[in-house]
């Protein structure tokens, strides 16, 4: 018989995030969004840079999160997200992020030979889909300043 719901596990190295009933999963594979429902065939991917979101058990309202690499083990009736950073749309300091990305930005720009790429293009990415994910989820155009 088909599991009714999923368990949703979020956890970074620093805390438990989220556990959580649900009836549908969106997260960021490595190679693009799974949607995943109860009954879900077992999977592991590795987590790409983006939105996860949720429908809470009413199926009305969605939450969403900005995760930022890990992994994603699925299973029929679980989801354990472990990610290297995760956070709550609503927790997210969209001022903190802009100064992030205008640091990494500078680096990047700096034309220093001596720069961490790998680091910088991160901390970039980190700060970018910080952004994305907060003004979403507070109604502003991404686009817009
Ligand atoms: P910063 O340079 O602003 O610290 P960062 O990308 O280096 O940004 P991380 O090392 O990824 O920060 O995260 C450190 C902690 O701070 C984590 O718990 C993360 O969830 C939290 N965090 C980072 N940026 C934000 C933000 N803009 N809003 C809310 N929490 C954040």
């Amino acid at each position: 018989m088909l599991p009714e719901s999923i368990e949703l596990i979020v956890v970074t190295p620093e805390r438990q995030l989220l556990r959580q009933r649900t009836k549908e999963v969106q997260l960021p594979g490595a190679d693009g969004y799974l949607g995943i429902l109860p009954g879900h065939a077992p999977l592991i991917t590795e987590l790409g840079i983006g939105e996860l979101s949720y429908h809470d058990m009413s199926g009305k309202e969605s939450v969403h999160l900005a995760v930022l690499r890990g992994f994603a083990e699925v299973l029929p009736d679980r989801v354990t997200v472990l990610a290297e950073t995760a956070e709550f749309a609503a927790d997210i300091d969209i001022a903190r992020a802009e100064a992030a990305k205008a640091r990494a930005e500078k680096r990047l720009a700096s034309g220093d030979t001596n720069i961490d790429w790998d680091r910088v293009t991160v901390a970039l990415q980190r700060a970018l889909i910080r952004i994305q994910v907060a003004r979403k989820y507070r109604g502003v155009p991404v686009d817009s300043r």
